[in-house]
């Protein structure tokens, strides 16, 4: 039978923690005074990206507010899935930040008892993103006995959240799922075929998101492979600086197709709230004004989603680099573009070890520069010309 936790792939070890926290939660909403033998207020979910962490979250918000311990079909676990359940609050940030005065409103709305008698929950699923005020606001709320909310907060690791936070949370450790693992839920889940599956789960290294999304989007496949493929044409400075504006070009694209359907909508939702027949002077003015701030928000967000956008690119890229210098040890098995095995081959009999090895380091460079704000483009080119060299 489904289950919420058929969305945990390859977490059986943090499955079963769950499944004995919604087991005891029971037990102690029926006698709160048992509470601190079974469940905990505070959950902190780690992982590497596309481990899964909010989902993991989800589920166990699902779980936590099902009738049945998290059977993902009834109107508890779907409502709480698409976030219009009354007790279950799922926080996914778009901006950089998450600051104080978003904590405070929450803290507003979770206040209440939950509606339907047992837990409120409240999913974060960037902690890392708090702001130290925000992260102190929220810490009150954790702190505080007797409460009914639980707060799933989610971040890539330990050390992103604030020792005070972390310190009164049960901490989940999410692993990356291994590629059959991978290709087996998106065979059953998502309906793709074997052989499909098996190249998105190889190609994506776990990344359970990306897997999908590259299973299921041609389009997505059709720009991967123009991006694996740059490497082969680097053969003078000029085609250095083109291969680095079509990369920026691709993962812009990519990164604005997404976000554009969003913001009209969110543009729309937000002028609807105001009334948008509305004359009032103020309530113009005041809808204008929110506008303006979502505006300003959607900007952050795009810029974010591009700089996200091209390092899965440069991801992509090390990944024939790494192929390369696994040929040139002499394990071809263990090759990850298996539908470039040629070119791959070729390119190890022609390129020195050495020059392959400081290739990835200057990959990975170009990635933290990337996530320190450095200029997309500018960051891609110097990138591109270090490649191009011998
Ligand atoms: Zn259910």
């Amino acid at each position: 039978m489904a289950t919420v936790y058929d969305n945990l792939v390859g977490q059986d070890h943090a499955s079963e923690i769950l499944r004995a926290a919604v087991a005891a939660s029971r037990a102690s909403v029926e006698t709160p005074e048992t509470n601190q033998h079974g469940m905990t207020h505070a959950w902190l979910f780690t992982g590497p990206p596309g481990s899964g962490r909010s989902s993991a979250a989800v589920a166990f918000a699902q779980a936590l507010v099902c009738g049945y311990q998290g059977c993902g079909t009834c109107n508890e676990c779907q409502s709480a899935a698409n976030g219009s359940h009354p007790d279950v609050e799922i926080i996914r940030t778009e901006g950089l930040s998450i600051k104080v005065e978003e904590i405070r409103e929450l803290l507003t709305r979770v206040a209440w008892a939950p509606s339907m008698g047992g837990w409120r929950v409240v999913v974060m699923e960037d902690a890392d993103r708090l702001t130290e005020s925000a992260a102190n606001a929220m810490l009150k709320a954790i702190e505080e006995p007797g409460t009914r909310t639980v707060w799933l907060l989610c971040a890539p690791t330990l050390h992103d959240v604030l020792p005070t936070i972390r310190s009164r949370c049960r901490h989940i450790q999410l692993h990356t799922p291994s590629d059959e693992a991978v290709t087996q839920v998106l065979i059953n889940r998502d309906g793709v075929t074997p052989a499909m599956a098996q190249f998105a789960a190889r190609v994506s290294q776990g990344h359970i998101g990306r897997a999908k999304y590259l299973a299921l989007n041609e389009g997505a496949r059709s720009n991967r492979s123009i991006i694996m493929h740059l490497p082969l044409q680097l053969n003078s400075l000029a085609a250095a600086f083109k291969a680095a504006q079509t990369l920026v070009d691709l993962a812009t694209a990519a990164a604005n197709a997404a976000s554009e359907v969003r913001d009209e909508k969110e543009i729309a939702a937000l002028q609807e709230a105001y009334g948008k027949g509305a004359t009032g002077r103020g309530m113009a003015s005041g809808a204008a004004k929110a506008v303006k701030e979502l505006e300003k928000e959607q900007k952050s967000r795009a810029t974010r989603m591009v700089r996200d956008s091209i390092d899965g690119a440069l991801l992509d890229i090390a990944t024939f680099y790494r192929d390369v210098m696994m040929v040139q040890a002499g394990s071809s098995d263990a090759i990850i573009n298996t539908d470039m095995v040629d070119a791959i081959n070729a390119y190890a009999a022609k390129h020195p070890h050495h020059s392959t090895v400081s290739k990835i380091s200057a990959i990975m460079e170009a990635r933290t520069n990337l996530a320190h704000n450095a200029a997309p483009l500018l960051t891609c080119e110097a990138l591109m010309c270090r490649l191009a060299k011998a």
